[in-house]
């Protein structure tokens, strides 16, 4: 019985994952704040083990039918080791090793994006291309490269991190410590940050609320609301363009939560692309067919 395990940015999920990628059970917690003294590891650690015996449970399966677990990761993997998960202040976490020790089976652990993109190769959307980008739009740009079907993993660091490619000079300043990085520009909470400041909305609107306001204000040609998703859809441009030429490749996926957006941002972007030059074919640029759940799937394969 395999487990995979998907760690956000607020919130822990697990599943027993069968082997032809289907989910058999599932649970979530939101990952809350801590108290003062309470260390956010151990935190995370407690809740995985609960959360394994609850999905177990609600199959009816004891803890030893366990063969494998995956973990998925909003960090940078290496050695099995992860690093600089930001959103939840963790600088170092060995939690492979921990539960490795703990269920006595072999434990994968990948960055989240990485997973996304491997179950979309498998089973989604980029199955028949052999050489493309899966970038994953969310709170930051995660990203995973396939050249002959194969993801490109590497030896000493992590790679594909196209979130940090600089598309603005002296930009605006990113949490690795550089100026003007892509994922400033085109990823979702960059998206979501300037649509709340341009509209004056309040901090923690939903995002279903924020598509409903901007389709509305879409619809109704409101300048400031267009002009902000024409430079949004131009710096994304700008990202993919120095994708496309450096690794052509056949197929871009885009993944994260920049998929809900489909009507207002995707189709803007396909008229957009459909119109540029490049030194090679135009990619097909699709939108990631698996939703939440990939992070989960792709971490076991
Ligand atoms: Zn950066």
């Amino acid at each position: 019985m395999q487990i995979g395990i998907d760690i956000g940015g607020s919130h822990i999920a697990v599943g027993v994952i069968s082997k032809r990628h289907t989910i058999i059970a599932k649970r979530e917690k939101d990952i809350k704040r801590l108290e003062v003294n309470q260390d956010i590891k151990e935190y995370i650690i407690e809740n995985i083990k609960m959360l394994i015996n609850q999905v177990l449970k609600d199959i009816g399966a004891p803890s030893c039918v366990i063969s494998k677990i995956g973990i998925a990761v909003p960090g940078k993997v290496k050695n099995k080791v992860v690093y600089d998960i930001y959103n939840l202040g963790i600088k170092e976490f060995n939690l492979a090793q921990v539960l490795e020790e703990h269920y006595g089976v072999t434990v994968s652990i990948r960055n989240d994006a990485k997973c996304a993109a491997l179950a979309e190769k498998n089973i989604g959307n980029t199955q028949e291309y052999d050489d493309t980008v899966f970038l994953c739009l969310g709170t930051g740009i995660g990203g995973a490269t396939f050249i002959n079907g194969k993801m490109l993993e590497y030896t000493k660091d992590w790679g594909s991190e196209y979130g940090h490619m600089i598309i603005e000079k002296d930009g605006i300043e990113c949490k690795c410590g550089n100026r003007g990085c892509f994922e400033k520009y085109a990823s979702m909470q960059s998206f979501r940050n300037r649509i709340i400041e341009l509209l004056n909305l309040e901090e923690n609107i939903t995002s279903k609320e924020i598509l409903e306001i901007i389709t509305r204000k879409v619809n109704e040609k409101d300048k400031l609301v267009n002009s902000y998703i024409d430079e949004y859809i131009d710096n994304l441009l700008i990202g993919l363009s120095n994708i496309i030429n450096i690794i052509q490749p056949e197929a871009i996926c885009i993944g994260g939560s920049f998929v809900y957006y489909e009507k207002i941002l995707y189709t803007r972007l396909i008229e957009k692309i459909n119109s540029k030059k490049y030194n090679c074919n135009i990619p097909k640029i699709v939108l990631a067919k698996l939703g939440n759940e990939a992070g989960m799937i792709g971490a076991l394969m």
